[in-house]
């Protein structure tokens, strides 16, 4: 007998005929022999909505408010899933997250993780129930409810998965695996049957949605076995392991991208230490998170230089560095927003020359120019125009030789990286 994780995404069961879908396939697993655990985020777009709501009563909601507000797509979800099991005429029982045991660091929107104490999932298990947990939520040590940042289910599933030594940990999602890039945008995406965790990580942190960049981390540094499959199809899915197969000659595993990009520019600045530290300091203070930084050469004593900042983020940015200009001096602070971060990325990389000159190539091949970059062993970033990104996914998928299994790449000899 298995002890198994299976969550299930918002367009899992976004309508009834989907909830009754999910619950039928959750039952087939428990009669096949499985003791089984579930997850389920809101339904469909109940977290845009809640968001949407909150926004025309108040635009800056308090952070504690919103986790109260957010956390009941979820609730609904678990007592609606466990109603239709016991419709088919078998035992659930709903929880929240912190019915679960799932307590959190006391960080409003975002928190991670601290402890799960899993005696209730195991009493309720024992007592043959399908136990059905809320994902994205928990609860801080004070008894204050949390969420952990947008797709948090995933995390939530995964970090159960640890706490109960699961056997495996199954991602039901709306498309049958992880994909080469993002199969929405690019129809010639290719499925893959494995991806190693520090690959997926890096693919998740640069903005392939399917998976939460925290799950993975959390998968990784317990040694969950994760798949991600279809809620909709019996179709193998992919498995995230340590180490995954390549096919042989290619290099590139996916492409990732994020939309929702900002670059802020700060120019003259003095050329003096302490400067960047100072800068970066009081981005971070202000819960900023920075990505790319880039710094251009310095003229008699004055540098420029350029970060990148979650699109959302790029008005607080601005008002930060304005409001250190009495310890920073500098000539001028511009910003442009509606950018994207396109990237590459392939455990292979790092012995291949050539891989960061085939992506300039094919992204100045269609007339766009790179703003910035960023690389580290396994991937290549490049900040470009927001349009055509979609040629620009498509141009780099055929580069790479990821259209056909078959179809290799080979890397010129010029890039070192
Ligand atoms: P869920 O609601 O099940 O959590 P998500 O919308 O969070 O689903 O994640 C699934 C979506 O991730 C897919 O519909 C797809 O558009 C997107 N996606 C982005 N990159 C990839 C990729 N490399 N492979 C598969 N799906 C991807
Ligand atoms: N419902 C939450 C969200 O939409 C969590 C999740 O779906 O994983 O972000
Ligand atoms: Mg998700």
């Amino acid at each position: 007998m298995s002890l198994i994780v299976m969550k299930f995404g918002g367009s899992s069961v976004g309508t009834p005929e989907r909830m009754q879908r999910v619950a039928k396939r959750i039952v087939d697993s428990q009669l096949a022999g499985n003791r089984v655990i579930v997850v389920v985020s809101a339904m469909g777009d109940t977290t845009d909505d809640l968001i949407d709501q909150s926004k025309l009563l108040n635009p800056n909601p308090p952070a504690r408010e919103m986790d109260m507000l957010l956390t009941t797509g979820e609730q609904i979800s678990v007592a609606l899933l466990s109603m239709t099991i016991h419709q088919l005429g078998h035992q659930a029982v709903s929880l929240t997250g912190w019915q679960a045991g799932i307590r959190t660091e006391a960080v409003h929107s975002k928190a991670k993780i601290t402890d799960i104490r899993p005696d209730r999932l195991f009493k309720e298990l024992d007592a043959g129930n399908v136990v059905i947990v809320a994902g994205f939520q928990g609860m801080t040590e004070d008894g204050d409810i949390t969420t952990l940042g947008r797709g948090g289910s995933d995390t939530t599933a995964v970090a159960l998965a640890a706490a109960v030594k699961a056997d495996v940990c199954e991602i039901y999602t709306d498309v049958d695996g992880v994909y080469s890039t993002d199969p929405r945008v690019v129809k010639v995406a290719r499925k893959l049957n494995e991806i190693s965790y520090d690959e997926m990580l890096e693919l998740a942190h640069l903005g392939a949605a399917v998976l939460h960049p925290r799950a993975v981390e959390y998968a990784k540094h317990n040694n969950v076995k994760l798949v991600v499959r279809s809620s909709f199809t019996q179709n193998e899915g992919t498995s995230v392991k340590e180490e995954a197969v390549m096919e042989q000659g290619v290099v590139v595993r996916g492409i990732a991208f994020d939309k929702n990009v900002a670059r802020i520019s700060i120019l003259g600045v003095e050329d003096e230490p302490g400067v960047l530290a100072n800068v970066f300091g009081s981005l971070a203070n202000s819960g900023i998170d920075v990505d790319v930084i880039v710094q251009s050469g310095v003229k008699s004593g004055k540098a420029d230089f350029s970060f990148t900042v979650s699109g959302d983020d790029e008005a607080r940015a601005v008002d930060v560095i304005n409001g250190i200009r009495a310890e920073v001096p500098f000539s001028e602070v511009t910003s442009e927003a509606g950018l994207v971060k396109v990237s590459i990325v392939g455990a292979g990389m790092v012995s291949n020359p050539g891989v960061a000159a085939t992506m300039f190539k094919a992204i100045s091949s269609l007339g766009v120019s790179i703003k910035m970059v960023s690389t580290s062993e396994i991937k290549v970033s490049c900040i470009i125009a927001a349009e055509p990104l979609q040629e620009v996914v498509r141009s780099l998928h055929t580069a790479y030789g990821l259209d056909t299994a078959e179809q290799v790449f080979v890397g010129g000899p010029q890039d070192r990286r």
